[in-house]
């Protein structure tokens, strides 16, 4: 990946545990103290009751394509022209939160809505991996 692509700050102190437990190939999402719900993306309150207590717990990695979309160009964001064509879908983990990530390790014609998915980190730099997802079979090989 090149040096000049957007990456996630690693200052906010509300998603810095996330980002060091996907560094370490773990995926977090939040679950509420006081309500239970689950949420993702990372919020310093529940987006379901407004608590405060929230913590972080390690999701399975696994869900499926919710919606998906392919990219063609890169009109906006040059810095991506060299994966093109690539996928940016909203996964659902099997705990109920959706992610927005790109599906990888597949042909972008190959990706359907429902399919089953598994989480795969991408170490954009020595700090930094993003969570993105591949198809479920792929962990069978
Ligand atoms: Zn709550």
């Amino acid at each position: 990946m090149s040096d000049d692509r957007p990456l996630p700050a690693l200052d906010n102190e509300t998603d810095t545990e996330f980002w060091q437990a996907a560094a370490d190939e773990r995926l977090l999402i939040q679950s509420c103290r006081d309500c239970g719900e689950r949420q993702f993306f990372p919020r310093s309150w529940c987006h379901y009751c407004g608590s405060e207590r929230t913590e972080w717990v390690e999701s399975d990695g696994i869900g499926h394509v919710h919606t998906f979309a392919v990219v063609r160009r890169a009109t906006e964001l040059p810095q991506f022209e060299a994966d093109l064509p690539y996928v940016v879908a909203y996964v659902e983990l099997t705990e109920g939160v959706r992610l927005c990530t790109n599906i990888v390790d597949c042909a972008p014609e190959a990706v359907e809505m429902g399919m089953d998915v598994e989480v795969t980190f991408d170490h954009v730099t020595e700090t930094i991996a993003l969570p993105k997802f591949r198809p479920r079979e792929h962990s069978a090989e």
